[in-house]
C-alpha cells in the first residue's frame, strides 16, 4: 500500500512546510499506515499566520452577504462530497461509515447556520438616546483566529469553528489532529473551489509544537480548542496569559439516569446506542447508567444481551454498529482502566479484551480492536468512574432514588452532557432545573445542540465562558463596538463636565 505525505494547506496551496518532522497515521480497522503527516514548526505556524493576516482586511471588508454567498457554495460543494468526506473519516479513525456520515451531516448544520450570518451580524440601534444623539451597536471580526481540534470528529469539530468565524468575517487557521489529519485538507480544497479567497482558510498540521506556537502568536487573536480536559486547561491558561479571548471544551464522563418507570426497550436501545457508538470515543458518549430503585434487575438481562451481540466490524462494513479503537495506545489505555475496575471489585459481566480483530473482517488481525464491555456495581470512588475512559466501556452505578442520583452526578468533576429516561414530567423538569451538566437529555441519550443553539458544558469540560457555534460561536468570534452620533445642527452648546445624562 502506498504512503500518502499529507500536507499543510496555507494561502490556498498544500506545503510541505519546513519541518521535517513527521508522524505516521494508520488505519486503524487493519493497523496498516496509510499517510505520514507533516508536523509543523514555529516557522511553519508562522508562514501560515502571516497569510490570514494578510487576507484579513479584504475579506473583513467583504459585505457580510458577499461571505454568506461563499458559504452557500461550500454548503453545496461539502452535500456533493459528503460521502467521499465520511469515508476518509472511516479510514483514518475508524468510525464505522454510517457513522461517519452522521459526523459530515452534523458539520453541515453549522456552515447552513453560517450562512445566515447577515442576519447573525444585525446590531442594536437605539434612536434619540439624549436630544439629537443615537447610539448603536455592531460587531466586528477579531482578525486571525484558530482552531485546535481532537481526533474523534476530524470533520465535525472544525466545522464547530471556522464556518462562523469564516463568515463573521476573520481568517482562520485549523490545527487539526495529526490521527486523521486528511479531511482537513479535503474541506480546505471545498473551500477553494466554493470562491474563498487564499489565506482566509490555512490548515496546519502538527502537535504540540504548532500548538504552542499559535498559542504565544502575537497575532493569533482567539482560540477554539476542543480535546481532553488537562489540554484544555494549559490552552485555556497560555492563551489567556498571552491575550486571547479562549473557549476550550474538555473531556466528559456523561451519566444517563434510568427512572423506575423507564421505558426498558428504549432504555436498552439508548444505552448500547450511546455507550457503544463510535467505540465509546465521543464527548457525549454515555458512560455510566444511574440505575435508580430496583429498575437494574429489568435493565441488566437485556443490556448483557445486546453488549455481547454487537455487530462489531470493520466500518466499511455497512453492517457494523462498532468499529476499531483509534491507535494502539488508546486501546492499550482503555485496556488499562478494564484491568482497573476489575481489581477495584466493579463486577465484569462482558470482557471487551478478548475480542480478536480477524472477526471484524479481512486483513483486520493487526487492527485496534477492542469488545463492548460492560460493569455493574461500579461505585463512586472507583477511578473507572470518575476518570474519561473515552472507550466502550459502559460503567453501570446503582441509586436509591432520584436525589441520591442527581447529588452523584453534581458531585462529578465533568459536566458535559447527561439524560434521563422516565415517563415521570415532574421528574423530568426537576431534572432539567436541578443538575449541573451543560447539555440534558430528556429521553434523549446524546443531546447535541442543533447548529443555532450551540454546544458546550460546564465544570471541567469547558474553560472559558462562549460555547461552540450558535450565537454563541458568533459573539465568540466578534467584538462588539458601541457607536455614539451627533449631527452638526446640535453641536455648538459648548463643553460639557457633568456625566451626560438622557435629556
Ligand atoms: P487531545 O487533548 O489529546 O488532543 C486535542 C488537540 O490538542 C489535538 O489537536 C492535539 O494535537 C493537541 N494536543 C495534544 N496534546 C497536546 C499538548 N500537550 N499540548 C498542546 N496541544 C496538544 O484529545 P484527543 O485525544 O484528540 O480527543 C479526545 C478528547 O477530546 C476526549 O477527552 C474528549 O472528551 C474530548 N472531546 C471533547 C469534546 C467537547 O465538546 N467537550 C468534543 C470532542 C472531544
Amino acid at each position: 500500500m502506498s504512503i500518502t505525505n499529507i500536507q499543510h494547506f496555507i494561502k490556498g496551496s498544500l506545503t510541505a512546510g519546513t519541518s521535517t518532522r513527521t508522524q505516521d497515521v494508520f488505519n486503524p480497522a487493519t493497523g496498516a499506515v496509510t499517510g505520514s503527516v507533516a508536523l509543523a514548526n514555529t516557522a511553519d505556524v508562522a508562514s501560515a499566520v502571516a497569510a490570514a493576516k494578510a487576507a484579513f482586511p479584504a475579506w473583513a471588508d467583504l459585505p457580510p452577504l458577499r461571505r454568506a454567498r461563499v458559504m452557500f457554495k461550500f454548503l453545496e460543494l461539502l452535500n456533493q462530497n459528503k460521502d467521499k468526506l465520511a469515508h476518509m473519516i472511516t479510514a483514518e479513525h475508524g468510525k464505522v461509515f454510517t457513522d461517519a456520515q452522521g459526523e459530515v451531516a452534523r458539520g453541515i448544520d453549522i456552515v447552513e447556520f453560517a450562512t445566515g450570518i447577515p442576519q447573525l451580524l444585525k446590531g442594536d440601534y437605539t434612536e434619540q438616546v439624549s436630544t439629537g444623539i443615537d447610539n448603536w451597536t455592531l460587531r466586528q471580526p477579531l482578525g486571525v483566529v484558530a482552531g485546535i481540534t481532537p481526533f474523534n470528529f476530524p470533520v465535525m469539530v472544525p466545522m464547530w469553528m471556522f464556518p462562523v468565524a469564516i463568515a463573521a468575517g476573520n481568517t482562520f487557521i485549523l490545527k487539526p489532529s495529526p490521527t486523521d489529519p486528511t479531511p482537513s485538507l479535503f474541506m480546505a480544497e471545498l473551500l477553494k473551489q466554493a470562491g474563498l479567497p487564499d489565506g482566509v482558510f490555512n490548515v496546519v498540521q502538527g502537535d504540540k509544537e504548532a500548538v504552542d506556537a499559535l498559542l504565544v502568536h502575537p497575532n493569533v487573536m482567539a482560540v477554539s480548542f476542543v480535546g481532553s480536559t488537562p489540554i484544555a486547561n494549559y490552552i485555556y491558561e497560555t492563551g489567556a496569559h498571552h491575550g486571547k479571548r479562549v473557549q476550550a471544551l474538555g473531556g466528559a464522563k456523561n451519566h444517563m439516569v434510568v427512572m423506575p418507570d423507564a421505558d426498558i426497550d428504549q432504555t436498552v436501545d439508548a444505552l448500547i446506542g450511546s455507550a457503544y457508538g463510535s467505540a465509546g470515543e465521543r464527548c457525549m458518549a454515555i458512560s455510566v447508567a444511574v440505575f435508580v430503585g430496583d429498575v437494574a434487575e429489568k435493565v441488566m438481562p437485556k443490556l448483557i444481551e445486546r453488549t455481547k451481540a454487537l455487530q462489531i466490524l470493520n466500518g466499511t462494513n455497512l453492517a457494523a454498529e462498532m468499529g476499531p479503537i483509534v491507535t494502539s495506545v488508546a486501546q492499550q489505555r482503555i485496556t488499562g482502566y478494564i484491568e482497573q475496575g476489575v481489581k477495584e471489585g466493579a463486577q465484569l459481566l462482558v470482557d471487551g479484551r478478548g475480542f480478536n480483530g480477524a472477526a471484524a473482517g479481512a486483513g483486520c488481525d493487526n487492527g485496534f480492536w477492542l469488545g463492548g464491555t460492560l460493569f455493574d456495581h461500579v461505585t463512586t470512588d472507583m477511578r473507572i468512574y470518575k476518570e474519561e475512559i473515552f472507550g466502550p466501556v459502559l460503567s453501570c452505578v446503582r441509586a436509591k432514588d432520584f436525589a441520591e442520583a442527581v447529588n452523584m452526578i453534581n458531585a462529578h468533576e465533568f459536566g458535559n452532557g447527561v439524560s434521563i429516561f422516565t415517563r415521570d414530567g415532574s421528574a423530568a423538569r426537576e431534572f432539567g432545573r436541578r443538575i449541573q451538566v451543560g447539555m440534558v437529555g430528556i429521553n434523549v441519550p446524546i443531546p447535541v445542540p442543533m447548529a443555532w443553539h450551540g454546544f458546550g458544558g460546564w465544570k471541567k469540560s469547558l474553560f472559558g465562558d462562549m460555547h461552540a457555534y450558535g450565537e454563541e460561536g458568533v459573539r465568540f468570534y466578534t467584538k462588539q463596538k458601541s457607536i455614539m452620533q451627533r449631527w452638526p445642527d446640535s453641536i455648538g452648546k459648548g463643553a460639557e463636565f457633568v456625566m451626560p445624562t438622557s435629556k
